[in-house]
């Protein structure tokens, strides 16, 4: 077969499309596949957080977004009940989130890539993954109503979510596993404001959450621990709009508000995949996954694409050997995001805050920088530690 590309990439969302994008602009022969054709939504709600915000901004793409007229999110609040936590999510150079329809911000990455000089492909299934002497070399795959052709490359990435294809064919180490916590749907409705604010109601073993998106709507997202996922399936309606009942104030505003689509949703393994090896490569959920309570997936997905187009870039231009280059991003990647990922992990369970943490949640209270830390974590733009380290140094005597 001849080796028409560089690298060839299966998924072209989050992961993906950046990621083919970076790696064109370096100059390097591109294919992106996809299943879907976009614009293309997929069961995910879309909170962009500010890193992932200063990831656009860094490739060029923001304006895009803004021209899109999605509003701008300034504020993340953390109703416990008795107070409520208040903060800016995002560092002073980047303080801002979004949450742009899926079918908006996918199709602005997939454009981005293709203008690059990536060739995309969609509407085409990768069914197979061609392995030779150990080796991954290609894809076989097929368009919608086409025939089958096989594609050879210097390296085939799965950027194909967490039910990953690639990661079927090449079996790798998986570590760090938990099964999912959480069962979470989401809605969109009208009338039903919340400014520039995300906002997250905690209760016991129940969780939701508001943010504005395009078309003057309201993403709401919830759900309970996944227990209670087959009992709760039967009435997801139901079962989530006694959600807000835990927060009347908030049940008020929704009974001014229209309902605009059904509900979705999803409960997701959590694990991490090492993500390469001969001719191979995963990012974005293929490669790490984690429940979608601290709405991190984007964020992730972006820092991939940039961490394995760098790490591939040094492969191909022989400034450092393959598997060097490629541990380093999955090294970079664990100790970035394990932190994160327990935390996450644990807010899944949706179980209360042990009695010390509740009693520093109402500590903090009041006391901006730290409520702004407490945003920042759960943004994913610090980490635990890092707001351990803040809310210490504020409470220090002087
Ligand atoms: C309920 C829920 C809510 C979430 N909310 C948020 C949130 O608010 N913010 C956030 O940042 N993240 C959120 N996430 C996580 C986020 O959706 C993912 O992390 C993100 O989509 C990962 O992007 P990706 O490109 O790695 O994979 P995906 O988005 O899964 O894209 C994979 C692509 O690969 C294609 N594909 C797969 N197999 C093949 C094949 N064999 N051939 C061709 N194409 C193929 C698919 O068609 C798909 O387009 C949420 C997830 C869930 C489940």
């Amino acid at each position: 077969m001849p080796q028409n590309y560089d690298a060839i990439i299966v998924g072209a969302r989050c992961a993906g499309s950046p990621l083919a994008m970076l790696l064109a602009r370096k100059g390097y022969r591109v294919l992106v596949v996809d299943r879907a054709t976009f614009p293309s939504d997929t069961v995910s709600t879309h909170v962009v957080q500010p890193l992932a915000v200063a990831a656009l901004e860094r490739w060029g793409l923001l304006n895009r977004l803004t021209a899109t007229r999605c509003p701008p999110i300034q504020t993340y609040t953390y109703d416990f009940g008795p107070f409520t936590l208040s903060g800016t999510p995002g560092p002073k150079e980047s303080p801002i989130a979004y949450c742009p329809r899926r079918t908006v911000l996918d199709k602005l990455l997939v454009d981005a890539a293709g203008e690059a000089g990536a060739e995309i492909r969609e509407g085409f299934t990768a069914w197979e993954i061609l392995i030779e002497d150990g080796r991954v070399v290609g894809i076989q795959g097929r368009s919608i109503g086409g025939a089958a052709v096989r594609e050879a490359g210097r390296i085939v990435i799965g950027a194909d979510g967490r039910y990953s294809r690639v990661a079927e064919a090449v079996r790798p180490d998986q570590y760090n596993e938990k099964p999912p916590l959480l069962a979470a749907y989401y809605t969109y409705w009208s009338n039903l404001p919340v400014g520039d604010r995300f906002e997250t109601y905690i209760r016991p073993y129940r969780g939701f959450a508001a943010a504005p998106t395009h078309d003057g709507l309201t993403m709401t997202v919830g759900g309970w621990p996944y227990a209670e996922f087959e009992a709760n399936k039967r009435d997801v309606e139901g079962n989530f709009l006694k959600l807000f009942d835990l927060a009347p104030a908030f049940a008020d505003r929704v009974r001014r508000a229209r309902r605009e689509a059904p509900f979705a949703g999803a409960a997701v393994p959590n694990f991490f995949r090492k993500p390469y090896g001969p001719g191979w490569a995963l990012v974005g959920d293929a490669g790490y996954n984690r429940d979608p309570i601290t709405a991190q997936g984007i964020n992730d997905a972006f820092r991939d694409a940039e961490r394995c187009a760098t790490a591939l870039h040094e492969a191909f231009s022989g400034s450092r050997p393959f598997d060097e280059a490629v541990g380093d991003y999955q090294r970079s990647r664990d100790e970035h995001v394990l932190g994160t990922y327990e935390f996450t992990c644990q807010l899944a369970t949706l179980e209360p805050p042990p009695p010390p943490m509740q009693q520093m949640f109402g500590a903090i209270h009041g006391n901006q920088p730290a409520m702004d830390a407490f945003a920042q974590m759960n943004a994913g733009t610090i980490s635990p530690a890092e707001f351990g380290a803040i809310v210490a140094a504020a409470h220090r005597p002087a």
